[in-house]
């Protein structure tokens, strides 16, 4: 897909990798919808966004995306302002081990929900332009997590449903490309909630096997997810792809075995 001027939607957009998926897409002439449940932050965000790119070429929008109501007025909104929708970033997430349900209810259900509505936006046969719908996952989507069961099997879901999608969007002829990156551990603020009991619970005890699994596989810098992002995007090839992005080999693809 060639980028310049193409609509984007991303959830989650206030800090950390969203923030960076805003800054790359804008960077490649994109326009920006940033949604977040943070309005403090997401406000923040813009201004900053504002001070580099055109004021014209984001909107922030509060939203809570487990909210079924407010992600579909999102959406509309965003569609409204720009005129059409072309890319969907699924990106927010949470770890809470403790509030189990809300994990399942924002990194499982609230994904599955945007790219029903992304869909509906962006598939051929309602009259949309086609597009691509990236879910974000995790290394915990591949490979147990003996700390953060919830959150693994969330992101397992991701990789699951987004797989699935894309074999339906092709044979449906739907022109929309759905795929999904799995990064290590990323520099960013989710990973201060391994020290909090409130996301925790009772593994706040294993906190320090945690930060050890933080050491031996490195952090990653925000930026780097965002160019594996631009990556899918522009490749029109790729569809139902699982990116993995890790210190050791960087950018590459999953490769399943047959069964
Ligand atoms: P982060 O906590 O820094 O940022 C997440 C953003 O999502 C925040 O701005 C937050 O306000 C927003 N958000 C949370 N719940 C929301 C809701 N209900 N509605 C709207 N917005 C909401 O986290 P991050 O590291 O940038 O994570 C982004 C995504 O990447 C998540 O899906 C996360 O699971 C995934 N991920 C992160 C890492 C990592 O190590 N940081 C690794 C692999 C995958």
């Amino acid at each position: 897909m060639y980028l310049k001027d193409k609509v984007a939607l991303v959830t989650g957009a206030a800090q950390g990798i969203g923030k960076a998926f805003a800054q790359a897409l804008l960077e490649k002439g994109c326009k920006v919808g940033l949604v977040d449940q943070n309005a403090e932050l997401g406000k923040e965000s813009k201004d900053n966004l504002d001070k580099q790119f055109d004021t014209q070429r984001t909107i922030f929008i509060p939203c809570d995306v487990s909210d079924e109501e407010q992600l579909k007025d999102a959406f509309k909104k965003i569609f409204d302002s720009f005129g059409r929708l072309d890319i969907v970033v699924n990106n927010a997430g949470i770890n809470n081990e403790k509030n189990w349900e809300v994990t399942v209810q924002i990194n499982l259900i609230s994904m599955i929900r945007g790219t029903y509505i992304g869909l509906d936006y962006m598939k051929t046969e309602n009259g949309g332009n086609g597009g691509a719908i990236v879910n974000i996952s995790s290394l915990a989507g591949l490979m147990p997590v003996p700390y953060q069961p919830v959150y693994c099997a969330s992101k397992h879901g991701v990789i699951g449903f987004t797989r699935s999608m894309a074999m339906l969007s092709k044979t449906g002829n739907y022109g929309v490309r759905i795929n999904t990156i799995c990064p290590g551990f990323v520099n960013t603020p989710i990973l201060q909630t391994i020290e909090k009991e409130e996301n925790m619970g009772e593994y706040l005890a294993y906190k320090d096997e945690l930060k050890d699994m933080m050491k031996y596989y490195g952090l990653l810098a925000p930026s780097l997810i965002a160019e594996g992002l631009i990556k899918i995007l522009e490749d029109d090839t790729l569809n139902g792809e699982v990116m993995k992005i890790t210190t050791k080999r960087g950018i590459h693809f999953h490769e399943y075995s047959p069964l």
